[in-house]
């Protein structure tokens, strides 16, 4: 399993039953919190996402609509009684914005917070584990500011029950799915890989641009993820609104999505000047006709 669920859209500001911008991304049971706007969890137990299953919150810059729902959340799940260690990914200054809270409460958690800081303008990964990594991508905004590009590692290659034959040992099975050939004692081929195996089933991706002007330098690193989530906060008729703010435009996004196609693309962090969202829909698919809007609640699957 491998999915996005939209728990907030909008920039800014609350408006027309929409929340300030935060997602969660599933994948084999670990859910990773993508920035956390006001109401995040809120929006948690809305859509039954389980907080304790989240040990990894990646803020993509200190703007409040990203990350002023933290502080609840962090509480909450001190009076759950966590335990675990609880991750958190930021540029400068969230570290010392929740201990000053902390401090100022007179509160010791019951779990430690790790804080790993960004580097502006770099790509690097600050995550990995044995099946995913999680990339930064640089954008351009008023403040520093980092996408996230969540991607399963090289899967192992699928064995051919049809073809495998039957006195090979776990070991011998593990080589197989690791692309190495069977060898006998004397270093002799017995079986060659390809012979017993099929390719691996293609590694997944989900690519999250948060606030950025129109900034080509990421296509290179979203190009062909499954999944791109792009700011779209504007509509063409607010190009300057959006040039003084340094975000996109939903014809810029699109055109973004074009350009590292083929990809399905989610606009989101909608401006609350747009009570309807179908205008902004429709200009979105004129440049590229596979676009969604990133409505909350809305579960997008990436299929293996
Ligand atoms: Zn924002
Ligand atoms: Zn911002």
């Amino acid at each position: 399993m491998f999915a996005v669920t939209i728990l907030g859209n909008n920039s800014a500001v609350p408006a027309f039953d929409r929340h300030p911008t935060s997602q969660v991304v599933t994948l084999d049971g670990t859910n990773y919190l993508v920035d956390c706007g006001e109401g995040t969890q809120i929006q948690l137990i809305n859509y039954k996402i389980r907080r304790s299953k989240i040990s990894h919150i990646f803020i993509s810059h200190l703007h409040g609509d990203h990350y002023l729902g933290l502080m609840g959340l962090i509480f909450t799940l001190h009076l759950n009684k966590r335990k675990n260690d609880l991750h958190v990914y930021s540029h400068k200054g969230l570290d010392e914005i929740i201990t000053l809270q902390l401090q100022y409460s007179k509160s010791a958690l019951n779990y430690k917070i790790v804080f790993h800081q960004l580097t502006p303008g770099k790509k690097e990964i600050i995550f990995e584990d044995k099946f995913v990594t999680v990339e930064t991508i640089p954008l351009l905004h008023k403040l520093d500011c980092s996408g996230f590009l969540i991607r399963e590692k090289r899967k192992l290659r699928r064995i051919d029950k049809e073809l495998l034959p039957d006195n090979l040992s776990i070991l011998q099975l593990n080589k197989l799915k690791a692309g190495e050939d069977i060898l006998d004692d004397e270093g002799n081929m017995l079986y060659k890989n390809e012979a017993l195996t099929l390719s691996p089933r293609k590694s997944r991706s989900y690519a999250y641009c948060s606030d950025t002007q129109y900034y080509e330098t990421i296509i290179e690193q979203v190009k062909a993820v499954d999944v791109l989530y792009h700011e779209a906060t504007f509509m063409e008729a607010d190009v300057d609104k959006a040039a003084e703010t340094k975000h996109s435009t939903v014809k810029q996004a699109a055109t973004i999505a074009l350009k590292a196609g083929p990809v399905r693309l989610l606009i989101g962090h909608f401006s609350a000047r747009y009570k309807d969202l179908l205008p902004v829909i429709d200009e979105a698919k004129r440049v590229f006709p596979n676009t969604y809007l990133a409505l909350e609640g809305e579960t997008f699957t990436i299929e293996d």
